[in-house]
């Protein structure tokens, strides 16, 4: 199957990544975690610009910028240096950004993505280092706002800019192109993607390989999602109607869902980029053979591991390895109980469970989805009775073996079935001789007998297949 791409879209994506695990900012010493603090109480002269200061560089948001490049399969430069690029706007008080220009850290690269028509390569252009400005918080939408709050603590924290090529095709491309990034990022441990502003999305986008409008200030991927699809439709529209499309910047408004002009081609800004001259070109090759041997086992390797080594299929393997910590879950739950088990309970069952209560991997024990997986396996319990315990230990809490008892769970003895299929049989024999006449849902009938009398606690299918060998005897 091949993706025609009917209405000829590109999309290419621009995403600020905060390393927001580096506990100071990118030229100075204030620490790093404002996100409890009051506005403004994380800022010294280098963060703020002020006269007479001087930046000096964080050698681990480097080494960090340095192994999500080579994350992300991208060629490292040999040398590299920090330009200011100027413009004035208020959360920027020295009146530039210090960022990269023509050496990135890291030059051209690729993700590779679940497409429309199967894997799908996305490339990366580039990925930068560069500072956060400060924060507006507009009172109100930003074209309506009364007033703007300004907030510097996030002035100055370690930003790597990651820009792909407009190699997605479609929204839902797109959606899966930052779930997999995300993905690289968490292995990396290189940020806390749940902190606000952790990843911030500017998209480019254009139908019918026209033109490129640029959607801003994006803040969430769902966000993303919606803004491009809102985005691609009215692109289209304005085409049906014979308008055409122009170069220009726009707003995604989330709460209304909607895109807005904010400026055209023809204003925009020339930033007059030149080279910082605080900081001195940084050398960056000789870094990277070090930076290499900490980069981990990532999703695609880990889920081809999977497969090979606990015999998984693909869908399992890919659902496992999105999520480091589940996929560290799910080694330690197969060191213990069959591994093609373990990804049943974990991905299908337990994984469900989870999702419909928000709640992540840190919610469950190993021990206890062992416990309940062991329990199914020695035929103890039913498959029912233990999706009943896995719901229990979320809700109320407690130990599987504990529910187990409380609640009656245990399976009865298969003597005990027995006797209630022999007792079914001799109480119904109308309903023995419909069977044996030709009418199946007597079968059933049968079987519903036995489930009253073990009061429900003999397996269905079980009980069912007891009667049928009772019957055909
Ligand atoms: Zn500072």
């Amino acid at each position: 199957m091949v993706y025609e791409n009917p209405d000829g879209v590109r999309i290419g994506l621009e995403v600020h990544v905060q390393l927001n695990k580096l506990n100071t900012k990118l030229f100075c010493g204030c620490s790093t975690e404002y996100h409890d603090s009051e506005p403004n109480t994380h800022v010294c002269p280098v963060c703020l610009g002020l006269p007479g200061s001087l930046p000096v560089i964080n050698e681990k948001a480097v080494e960090y910028a340095i192994k999500i490049g080579l994350a992300l399969n991208c060629s490292i430069v040999e040398q590299t240096q920090f330009h200011r690029k100027n413009y004035y706007y208020p959360d920027l008080p020295k009146g530039f950004q210090t960022t990269q220009y023509d050496f990135p850290i890291a030059g051209e690269g690729r993700i590779i993505i679940e497409g429309e028509d199967g894997e799908h390569v996305v490339g990366i252009t580039r990925a930068h280092m560069e500072e956060d400005p400060g924060r507006l918080q507009h009172m109100g939408s930003i074209d309506r706002s009364k007033g703007t709050l300004i907030n510097y603590n996030r002035s100055g924290m370690t930003l790597i800019e990651i820009v792909s090529e407009p190699d997605m095709r479609s929204p839902k491309e797109a959606r899966r192109y930052l779930d997999k990034l995300r993905s690289i990022l968490d292995y990396l441990d290189v940020f806390d993607g749940d902190l606000e502003g952790a990843m911030r999305v500017d998209a480019n986008v254009s139908v019918h390989w026209g033109e490129r409008v640029e959607v801003k200030n994006i803040s969430s991927f769902k966000g993303a999602e919606r803004a491009l699809l809102y985005e691609i439709m009215r692109q289209k529209n304005h085409i049906r109607r014979g308008g055409e499309i122009v170069l220009e910047t726009r707003h995604f408004d989330e709460a209304r869902g909607v895109t807005i002009s904010m400026r055209t081609k023809e204003e925009e800004h020339d930033y007059r980029y030149f080279p910082e001259p605080d900081l001195v070109p940084l050398r960056v090759a000789d870094r990277v053979p070090k930076v290499r041997e900490t980069l981990p086992e990532l999703p695609d390797a880990k889920r081809e591991r999977f497969m090979e080594q606990y015999g998984l299929g693909e869908t399992h393997a890919r659902a496992l390895t999105t999520e480091i910590k589940v996929a560290n879950f799910f080694e330690e739950v197969a060191a213990k109980v069959d591994p093609k088990d373990a990804a049943v309970w974990v991905s299908d069952i337990l994984k469900g469970e989870l999702n419909y209560r928000e709640l992540s991997i840190d919610a469950f024990t190993v021990e206890d989805i062992v416990a309940v997986v062991e329990l199914v396996t020695a035929n103890k319990i039913t498959e029912k009775s233990a999706v009943e315990i896995i719901r229990t230990v979320l809700d109320d809490g407690g130990k599987p073996q504990e529910i187990v008892e409380a609640k009656g769970l245990l399976k009865v003895e298969d003597d005990i079935v027995a006797t209630a299929v022999d007792e079914a049989i001799a109480e119904n024999p109308e309903a023995v001789a419909d069977y044996l006449g030709g009418k199946e849902k007597s079968l059933n009938f049968l079987v519903g007998k036995v489930m009253q009398k073990t009061k429900g606690r003999a397996d269905a299918r079980e009980a069912r297949e007891k009667v049928l060998a009772k019957l055909n005897e």
